[in-house]
């Protein structure tokens, strides 16, 4: 049986299971009896653990939500989940049996996957659900294959402009993939595709964008060769985009597939957005929700930092596929939007929040 709406002892209402939807506080009398009335029905067992668990992590996220919106008012995040699609009809509840989530329907989602924790946490989630099914893919289709883990960094240095470093990278990263001589290696080892996922976190050096690649090849490598051929490549592609040039040994580095595999079971979790402590990096790095966490927290130079970011990402994609990999690995091309509303796809109504309710949700 699900039980997607329960009640918690102090009188607070939890949409169980969803990554997205409010926890409810009965402000009246009057909104609590008539939550109550359709509520306790579906109200089999509570897991007030569970519950309580869930509930702290939707508080985080609507607390994130409403920081990023603070600190980017011109932002299509304003609008996610405050505003009706369609202002004639209510606020639907709906349950997902195959996320085992419930969610409010019929309301904005903004789709921004760098600045919407929520949005973000649907998205990544449906990213991850796509790398998992082309590695599988990759490993069901029964050749020799193997994926590699390739990270690319370069040096820099606090108060370098991180747009600048962006873009920089990107030119990097195209000279790498288009050089006479590494297209010639790639071919005669017989790579088939790559993903490429880009990060970003800042600590004591500034801004620290660096690639994460997946590499698919036909067969297995010597990855330690390929990985002192690309150190050198990869020097060469920074001086030539203006960057600064990293060392042979800090440049590259290159995982066989036990690293590949990890990294993509890992791969943007909701958990990432939602740690209730800051994550410290080797160097005591925060990632971009470390430092919206510190700025609702009221630290200012953290707020700034993560307008600085959601500027230099805006428009960026997360993760990009090399062309023919998702055709051939069988994965759908969706857009982040589609994946933030995807889940009311397979979704059951369960009832229709009185419009009182749902304003005091959104207060
Ligand atoms: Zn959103």
């Amino acid at each position: 049986m699900i039980t997607p709406l329960c009640i918690t002892p102090n009188s607070t209402f939890i949409l169980a299971g969803g990554a997205d939807c409010h926890a409810i506080t009965a402000n009246t009398a009057q909104n609590e009896s008539s939550a109550l009335g359709t509520l306790t029905k579906s109200c089999a067992t509570p897991d007030f653990k569970g519950l309580a668990q869930i509930a702290l992590r939707r508080a985080t996220n609507y607390a994130l939500q409403n920081e990023a919106v603070k600190l980017l008012p011109n932002e299509r995040v304003r609008f996610c989940l405050r505003h009706r699609v369609d202002a004639t009809k209510g606020i639907e509840v709906k349950y997902n049996e195959k996320r085992e989530q419930a969610h409010y329907s019929n309301v904005q989602r903004c789709g921004s996957v760098w600045v919407c924790p929520i949005c973000s946490a649907q998205i990544s989630e449906g990213r991850r659900q796509e790398l998992k099914q082309g590695m599988a893919h990759w490993q069901r289709m029964g050749q020799d294959g193997a994926v590699y883990l390739l990270t690319l960094t370069n040096p820099h240095h606090h108060g370098d402009n991180l747009a600048q470093l962006l873009e920089g990278q990107k030119k990097a990263l195209h000279r790498l993939w288009t050089l006479r001589k590494s297209r010639e290696m790639f071919k005669a080892l017989g790579k088939v595709g790559h993903i490429t996922a880009t990060e970003v976190t800042h600590g004591v050096n500034g801004w620290h964008p660096h690639y994460h690649i997946l590499l698919f090849f036909k067969k297995p490598i010597n990855s330690k060769s390929l990985r002192n051929f690309l150190a050198s490549c990869w020097q060469n592609c920074c001086e030539k985009s203006g960057l600064k040039v990293p060392s042979l040994e800090h440049g590259v580095d290159l995982r066989d597939g036990k690293y590949a595999d990890k990294y993509v079971s890992k791969w943007g979790l909701a958990d990432e957005v939602t740690k209730g402590h800051i994550k410290k990096g080797r160097e005591g790095s925060a990632t971009p929700w470390d430092l919206l966490r510190l700025s609702e927290e009221g630290c200012k130079k953290s707020g700034r930092l993560f307008q600085v970011f959601a500027d230099a990402f805006k428009g960026k994609r997360q993760l990009s596929w090399s062309k023919g990999l998702k055709r051939l690995l069988e994965v759908d091309e969706v857009t982040d939007e589609e994946l933030a509303t995807e889940t009311e796809k397979d979704s059951v109504e369960v009832d229709i929040l009185a419009m009182e309710i749902w304003r005091n949700t959104t207060l």
